[in-house]
């Protein structure tokens, strides 16, 4: 099959330009390299690939049976959109101007790209605890994500670290595997809605430690072996024998670029016209964790950065 373009780039506007190298941006890249519109993506300079090359095993990306390597899985889909002629740039971008009707993106070198769709997919950071440690226990014990690893966290006993929704939803969801579950919190009541807190003190295998922050990880031939717990008011501490630490302390969408230009949410992230992923301003478009507070999987952001490349078509298809 070939595809013709509604509006192919020839005087140094393009007609798309992507910013991020995730799932959502790749796939972006897949959709609108196919529909013949020559995207230019811009993968960051030192995050190419975007969160899943922080991990190893994924096991939840359909079409792998046997589950895939994280970075593996992205050069993949990287390759498959340059097949079709998606051109890229691990370069950051530093500057945009969304406002007109040729949008400009400015990169790190200060040289000015225009497009008539900007498809932003910047994806979101988990927050961290600030350990040492922490980052070397990734996937190696340390988790910020059940959905993805408490399949590998088997009859194990595990800390979550939070006190909101999330945590809740953590903890509960982890007791299906789990021997034990302790939820660490610096204070001494939640932030969680009634309704979560309520199911976590109502499972048996849940137990708190409230005003209680963690102190340091320990680590047993590269892996997590446990960890010790700090009293926020008496500076006491004790050593815990988790062997998982589930970090719900919150995500940071990656927006301060659009700050002033875009309609973000009180929480930062990008705000869209769901179900599609118009924003505020016609011709940019949202995908992946950077609008999605709620299901933040790689098969979701995927999703909807195919949805962003459809609707940037028609915006364009609209133009011609
Ligand atoms: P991201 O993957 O975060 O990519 C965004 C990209 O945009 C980054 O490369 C970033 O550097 C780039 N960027 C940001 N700003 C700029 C800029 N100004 N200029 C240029 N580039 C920019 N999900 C699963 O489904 N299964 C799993 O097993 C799983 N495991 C995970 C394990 C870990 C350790 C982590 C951190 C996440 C995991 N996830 C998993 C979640 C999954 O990785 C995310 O949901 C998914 O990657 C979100 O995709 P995205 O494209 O929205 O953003």
């Amino acid at each position: 099959m070939t595809a013709t373009s509604p509006a192919a780039a020839d005087d140094g506007i393009r007609n798309v330009i992507i910013i991020g190298s995730g799932p959502a941006g790749y796939t972006a890249a897949l959709y609108t390299a196919r529909a013949n519109l020559k995207p230019l993506l811009f993968g960051s300079s030192i995050f190419v690939g975007g969160s899943l090359t922080t991990t190893t095993e994924v096991e939840n990306f359909p079409g792998f049976p046997e589950g895939v390597d994280g970075p593996v899985l992205m050069d993949s889909m990287r390759t498959q959109a340059e097949r079709f002629g998606a051109e890229m740039l691990d370069d950051d971008v530093v500057e945009v101007d969304l406002t007109g009707s040729v949008k400009t993106v400015t990169d790190s070198a200060g040289t000015v790209h225009r497009a008539k769709t900007v498809i932003i997919a910047t994806g979101s950071g988990y927050r961290k605890l600030g350990l040492p440690k922490e980052d070397t226990l990734s996937g190696r014990g340390v988790s910020w994500c059940a959905t993805c690893d408490g399949f590998f966290f088997r009859d194990r006993d595990i800390v979550v670290v939070g006190g909101g929704d999330t945590a809740m939803e953590e903890a509960t969801f982890l007791t299906r595997f789990a021997r034990s579950v302790t939820i660490v919190h610096r204070r001494s009541t939640l932030r969680a809605s009634q309704v979560m807190q309520n199911r976590a003190f109502s499972d048996d295998k849940i137990s708190f430690a409230f005003d209680s922050e963690i102190a340091e990880l320990h680590e047993e031939n590269s892996m997590l072996s446990g960890l010790t717990l700090r009293d926020t008011f008496e500076g006491s501490t004790r050593k815990v024998d988790a062997t998982g630490l589930f970090i719900a302390i919150g995500h940071d969408p990656r927006t301060e670029l659009f700050t002033g230009q875009l309609e973000l949410d009180a929480e930062g992230y990008l705000k869209v016209d769901a179900p599609s992923t118009r924003t505020n301003i016609p011709g940019v478009f949202g995908a992946g964790d950077v609008v999605d507070h709620t299901y933040r999987q790689a098969i979701t952001a995927a999703g909807s950065g195919c949805a962003a490349a459809l609707d940037a078509e028609r915006y364009l298809a609209g133009l011609a």
